[in-house]
């Protein structure tokens, strides 16, 4: 039987209306929030995702704010940057757009971003947090594919995960968060022996390598959840992933279109954490009477 179809673009879609409504509630408390991003050199792709974040600011009535930075900017002046910015109170996230030009360190600039405006979590601290159990802002894609998990209405706990890719924006993060739920993670990359002897024992399969093609249905459990994170493009054009759609939708039970998956909730969770971030301070600012924060819920069909 073929798979059901787990749809990123309308959760998203249904996300960003509740993000409206905190943003009128936040506005109604005089707290604009505000997100700034910043962007150094002209890389096309790159330029390509701030564009994104930008749009979903202004659809959720989020501010923001694009600095772009010369490809030959001097770190010291990146860093001068991102200080202004911990300082400004109307700011409530800060993001740097990866990657970096060669003459910069990325883990300065990480760094130097306030713990508190942190929103792509990738500060060592934020890092560290995860690692803990006790994540502050959850990096965005793993975050976002957590949400889509809940869609299933599937209970993580005690099931097998497997999660191709290690990296630290994607896999490793994404490990820690179902090891969090309770399942039981496997983290596979390029040196991984026999990938498929380690894929075909997941009940749940996210893959996040960027490589199209690299996972078949023989290498997939059936009845599997298979979430795709890789977006490739291939010569002619086409953006795939990095799972064969047509044929493994035939063995899993959920799975992830490309595009229309993971890809709208990585900026919608963006969007989440600037939210969070932007009542945080308010509540620090000291309104006893304004709503805690909550984890947005998923309701499962
Ligand atoms: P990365 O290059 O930093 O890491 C790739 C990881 O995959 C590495 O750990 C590597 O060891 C592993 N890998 C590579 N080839 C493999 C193979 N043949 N078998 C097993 N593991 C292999 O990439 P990344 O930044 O983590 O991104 C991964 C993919 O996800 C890319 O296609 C990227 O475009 C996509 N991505 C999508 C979103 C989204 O919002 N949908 C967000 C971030 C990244």
């Amino acid at each position: 039987m073929s798979a059901q179809i787990i749809d990123g673009k309308a959760l998203a879609r249904q996300l960003r209306i509740g993000f409206r409504q905190r943003v009128e509630q936040l506005k109604a408390r005089g707290v604009a929030p505000g997100l700034a991003v910043i962007l150094v050199g002209d890389n096309p792709a790159s330029r390509v995702y701030v564009g994104n974040k930008i749009k979903a600011c202004e659809e959720c009535g989020v501010r923001s704010l694009h600095l772009g930075l010369a490809a030959d900017v001097s770190q010291a002046e990146v860093l001068r940057t991102i200080e202004q910015l911990n300082q400004d109170d109307s700011i409530h996230g800060i993001l740097i757009q990866l990657p970096l030009p060669p003459h910069i360190q990325l883990a300065r600039v990480l760094e130097a971003i306030s713990v508190h405006k942190d929103v792509d979590g990738f500060h060592l601290y934020n890092v560290g947090a995860l690692v803990s159990g006790n994540s502050i802002f959850p990096p965005c894609t793993p975050y976002g594919v957590q949400l889509l998990l809940d869609t299933t209405g599937i209970d993580v706990a005690g099931k097998n995960a497997v999660v191709v890719g290690a990296s630290n924006i994607v896999g490793k993060p994404m490990g820690l968060m179902l090891l969090q739920r309770e399942a039981t993670v496997t983290i596979c990359h390029a040196k991984t022996r026999d990938l498929a002897q380690h894929t075909i024992l997941a009940d749940i399969l996210i893959v996040a390598a960027g490589k199209p093609g690299l996972i078949v249905p023989q290498m997939v459990k059936e009845g599997a959840i298979v979430i795709d994170v890789g977006i490739n493009r291939l010569p002619d054009g086409r953006i795939v992933g990095d799972v064969c759609f047509e044929a493994v939708k035939e063995k899993a039970s959920w799975i992830t279109p490309v595009p229309g998956g993971v890809g709208p909730m990585t900026v919608t969770m963006l969007i989440e954490n600037t939210l969070r971030s932007a009542e945080r301070a308010f509540k620090t600012a000291g309104e006893a009477a304004f709503q805690a924060w909550e984890a947005p819920t998923v309701k499962s069909p």
